[in-house]
């Protein structure tokens, strides 16, 4: 977007006349090295056309279409007349704002700009203005407006009460970025206020990103009277900006048209939120002028609608624009109308209809410029980025970028941009048996494509999603409701997608992170059908490596992925925790996620360093850094080839000193994979991934099954089973935690099991059971540990239940191979580690936690998390503190953390004195290696380098240096 800055204004500018002052516009414009001197001409052809003055004194010369060759780069200088100049129009002129724009940017100054022409007083202070600066302020001053549109309404919404209604559409507005967690914890913590005729409204301004307005409608009649509820609105409230949407509601309530919301559809609700009476006649036309609406044509559509006997509003189709007079030259230029985008024309009374056929055709007829027909399907509406944003940078060549670290491994190759396709369908259509018919068949040619991907995924990871995806489609209720919107009168594309997002956003109202990312999933496998029904696919990918680049991606994205061909994966948004980032680590493909909008900038095509490790990237590298980085990538290959067919041996450093390798698991079922890859064991089991995949507590027997599962494929290897570790940020649904203000710092992990003491203990029974020996089969061995356990007290309460199940099971029906132990990952537990030591039997350190609370960044920050880096000497203080209280005790310290498979933290670690490494499964393998690469001393050394440093930086640097 176009915007004014100080540099671009020259001050106390003198001329003798328009056609000089037009002139020293075109040479600042020259000298700014936006234009070349030929667009002179084009700009004394264009105002020979018709008078670029604006009003208020402003004026906005620039030039005729076919001068636009001569433009440069898109760019305005404005000149500063003080005394004034007389326009050839009559009108008098004290600045000139002139336009060198390659295509319709200029829309966005001139939107700017209609807000100044309204405000009073603005020629006089523009002629008097002192500094740049100032006239920057009087020109430039970015409009926020709220939103409200199809994506913050949320109709028909199965909910009970009006209180539903406002959390759904709390939930819509932080689907739709406008807010954040605490905005909606606000909303469900105040009761809804009448405003009558059965609507409701809630609102806070408290974590709101952008002001925005959201209404919730009820799919059946709630309540009668006064506790009627026809809707609730739900506003994010940040400064003045939802003013005027407050203004619109409140007209709408005077017009008495509030009771019958629910019933309408999103185009009918924008449409009386917008200004335009249920009683207006409507009619729509679309904008062809290759430019939009600017000034020449838009003075030619108000003429035509001064001439009507009725008074005619305009708004634009899409979005939340307000109904404005098609007889003001400032609103209409406001609406910042682009080519292709639709204007509904709206007016009452007699005379009405002939009136809006006067302005479509007047619309048709191209408003005095020559207009092609707009090619629907081929050709696409220029989409405005919000007002005041700023595009984003593009990233600069050779430079690394960091971002955050989703999956390991390195590629160098060529960009492929996938941008997202749009979808653009009818919202009605009469034939709803045809209808019908194309919705079945798409879905069930959805479900065909799923199941050839969920076969080809050969089991793992990516299968289970595949099939939860299938199952999603398979559901009733989903085609019930896409059936009742056709029966509505609405198209199939418009039926499905209205039925998956009010899944989807159901879905998001439990507020809990692991179901927001089902929504994702439901949305993923929604748009799959939209695109069949819409008939389109994707952009082809290139037929050789690339780099794929996208916003983000969904668990499909992913799996579709041609993994002979996608080198690495890069995503503008996401964390490292989402579906996506694992199942990238699932399928080895080195990614790097939550890099910022800029990356959405880059070209296709362009080559790429992307470092999935470091979670770095470097686009357009010199030669000499790709070849350094190919040389790295080969070697990389080499070691994992090695690594791999060496995965059996023990681990053990160069010299021959004992380090245990074993794998993080969060499901029973990988455990055979894990030990095919080389595990020595299982050194973390995140049990809480086996109760959430149940929508109640797992019993015993069904718990003793899981536990067996992974006991048996170890096959006498032993397991380390992390007691359910929820709450906080991770709740169970069906283990209600109250709202915390800060999540990572509540009832959680042991804290949160203390509670209800009985789902530990039958936790800790199963796991007992499940390791038992028998048919002359001995004991499996079997650890159990803690989590986030703050101090000993906490230790001793959950022991006091193991050591009454040891004395209640008969030895010969239980784990006689037992050990009990906590993790540390809290400071204190590291801090008071030798109180500890004394009684427990081991210690797991959770780099990941321990790093998160001792630098006090939140491991899923978007921006800080690449700084929580377990390297860093303070974390690594504590695990020297609690391998020393432990090894004076005689009792082994593993680490399960993510530092346990970082290739420079392996050394580390082990001259740290760590036992037992604890990696994800596919890490296995070259962390056995690393620990072949270094003797026992070397490592003592390294740790002691890491110790004396100050910052994680300077660790990693002295690491590379050495
Ligand atoms: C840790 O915190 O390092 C850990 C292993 O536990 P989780 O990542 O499951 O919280
Ligand atoms: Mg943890």
């Amino acid at each position: 977007m176009l915007t004014l800055g100080q540099d671009d204004i020259l001050l106390d500018r003198k001329a003798a006349d328009w056609r000089a002052a037009l002139d020293q516009a075109s040479e600042a414009l020259v000298e700014a090295g936006l234009v070349a001197p030929g667009y002179r001409d084009g700009l004394h052809a264009r105002e020979a056309q018709s008078s670029t003055f604006l009003g208020n004194a402003i004026a906005i010369p620039h030039g005729t279409p076919e001068s636009r060759t001569h433009v440069q780069r898109t760019g305005v200088r404005v000149l500063q007349f003080p005394a004034g100049i007389d326009w050839h129009d009559g009108n008098r002129v004290y600045v000139l704002v002139t336009i060198a724009a390659q295509n319709d940017e200029h829309l966005d100054i001139l939107r700017q700009l209609t807000h100044v022409l309204d405000r009073e007083g603005v020629a006089e202070r523009l002629a008097a203005a002192g500094s740049r600066a100032e006239v920057a302020g009087l020109l430039s001053k970015a409009v926020v407006e709220a939103r409200l549109d199809d994506e913050t309404l949320c109709l028909n919404f199965p909910a009970r009460d009006r209180l539903e209604l406002a959390l759904a559409a709390a939930a819509r507005l932080r689907q739709a970025g406008c807010v954040g967690n605490d905005f909606v914890a606000d909303i469900a913590s105040q009761s809804p206020l009448s405003l009558g005729q059965g609507l409701w409204f809630a609102t806070s301004a408290n974590d709101v990103k952008a002001p925005a307005l959201s209404l919730a409608t009820p799919e059946a009649a709630i309540g009668q009277g006064d506790s009627a509820v026809s809707g609730v609105f739900c506003l994010a409230a940040q400064g003045n900006a939802h003013r005027s949407l407050l203004e619109r509601l409140t007209a709408l309530l005077e017009r008495g048209e509030g009771k019958d919301l629910h019933q309408l559809s999103a185009e009918s609700v924008l449409a009386r939120l917008s200004g335009e009476s249920a009683s207006a006649q409507t009619a729509r036309a679309r904008v062809l002028n290759a430019h939009g609406l600017h000034a020449r044509p838009a003075k030619q559509l108000i003429q035509v609608a001064r001439r009507q006997s009725v008074s005619v509003r305009v708004r634009l189709a899409d979005g939340s624009g307000e109904a404005v007079s098609a007889a003001s030259l400032t609103k209409v230029i406001g609406l910042g109308a682009r080519r292709g985008q639709q204007l509904v024309f709206s007016a009452e009374g007699e005379g009405a209809s002939q009136a809006l056929d006067a302005m479509c055709e007047a619309m048709q007829g191209g408003l005095g410029e020559v207009v092609q027909p707009f090619e629907e399907g081929r050709e696409h509406v220029a989409s405005t980025p919000p007002e005041g944003a700023k595009p984003p940078e593009p990233l600069p060549a050779d430079t690394p970028y960091q971002a955050v670290a989703a999956s390991p491994g390195m590629a160098i190759a060529p960009l492929f941009v996938m941008r997202t396709p749009r979808f653009d369908y009818p919202e009605r259509a009469s034939d709803a048996a045809e209808q019908k018919r194309r919705l079945e068949a798409s879905i069930k040619e959805g479900a065909e494509q799923l199941e050839a991907l969920v076969h080809s995924a050969q089991g793992g990871e990516v299968a289970e999603i595949l099939s939860m995806h299938e199952e999603m489609l398979d559901d009733p209720e989903l085609h019930q409701a896409a059936h009742e919107g056709i029966q509505e009168g609405y198209s199939a594309e418009a039926a499905w997608w209205t039925a998956i997002e009010t899944a989807a956003r159901a879905q998001e109202m439990l507020a809990d992170r692991l179901l927001a990312e089902r929504a994702a999933d439901l949305r993923d496998v929604g748009r799959r059908v939209l695109g069949i029904l819409c008939d389109i696919s994707l952009p082809t990918p290139p037929d050789h490596p690339y780099i794929l680049v996208m916003d983000d991606v969904g668990p499909s994205d992913v799996a579709r992925l041609d993994t002979s061909r996608v080198r690495g994966l890069l995503t503008a948004r996401g964390g490292a925790t989402a579906h996506s980032a694992i199942l990238a680590r699932a399928l080895g493909i080195p990614a790097v996620v939550g890099a910022g909008e800029r990356v959405l900038t880059l070209e296709d095509g362009v080559e790429m360093i992307l470092d999935g490790e470091r979670g770095r990237i470097t686009p357009a590298p010199s030669t000499e850094r790709r070849q350094r980085a190919e040389l790295s990538l080969k070697e990389h290959q080499r070691l994992e080839r090695e690594a791999w067919a060496a995965r059996f041996e023990e681990g053990r450093t160069r010299d021959g000193h004992r380090v245990e390798v074993a794998a993080n698991l969060g499901n029973t079922a990988h455990t055979a994979d894990a030990v095919e890859r080389g595990a020595e064991g299982v050194g973390l089991l995140r049990t809480e991934f086996i109760f959430m995949a149940h929508s109640q507590a797992p019993d015993l027997e069904t718990q003793i099954g899981e536990y067996k599962e992974a006991m048996d494929a170890l096959n006498g290897l032993p397991l380390v089973a992390r007691t359910l570790d929820v709450g906080g940020d991770k709740p169970l649904p069906y283990w209600p935690v109250p709202q915390e203000d800060n999540p990572f710092l509540g009832l959680r992990g042991i804290r949160l099991a203390l509670t209800q003491p009985e789902v530990l203990e039958t936790q800790l029974r199963a796991l007992l059971l499940a390791a038992a020996g028998g048919d002359n089969r001995p004991g499996r061995p079997l650890r159990i540990m803690l989590p986030m356990v703050k101090d000993i007290a906490e230790f001793r309460a959950a022991k006091a239940i193991f050591d009454r199940l040891l004395e209640e099971i008969p030895a010969e029906q239980r784990a006689t191979d037992v050990q009990l132990g906590v993790m540390i990952e809290v400071p204190s537990c590291a801090l008071l580690a030798p109180t500890l030591a004394a009684e427990v039997d081991f210690f797991s350190v959770g780099t990941n936690d321990l790093t998160q609370y001792t630098l006090a960044i939140d491991r899923g920050h978007p921006a800080l998390s690449a700084q929580s880096d377990g390297l860093h000497p303070a974390v690594l203080r504590l695990i020297q503190m609690t391998v020393d209280a432990a090894h004076a005790h005689g009792k082994w310290v593993g680490v399960c953390g993510e530092l346990a498979s970082d290739a420079q933290a392996v050394p580390v670690l082990v001259g740290l004195g760590v036992d037992e490494l604890s990696v994800s499964a596919r890490q296995v393998p070259m962390v056995k290696a690393r620990l072949r690469d270094f003797d026992l001393a070397d490592a003592k050394a390294q740790a002691e380098l890491a110790l004396a440093q100050a910052t994680s930086d300077d660790v990693r640097n002295a690491l590379e240096v050495r």
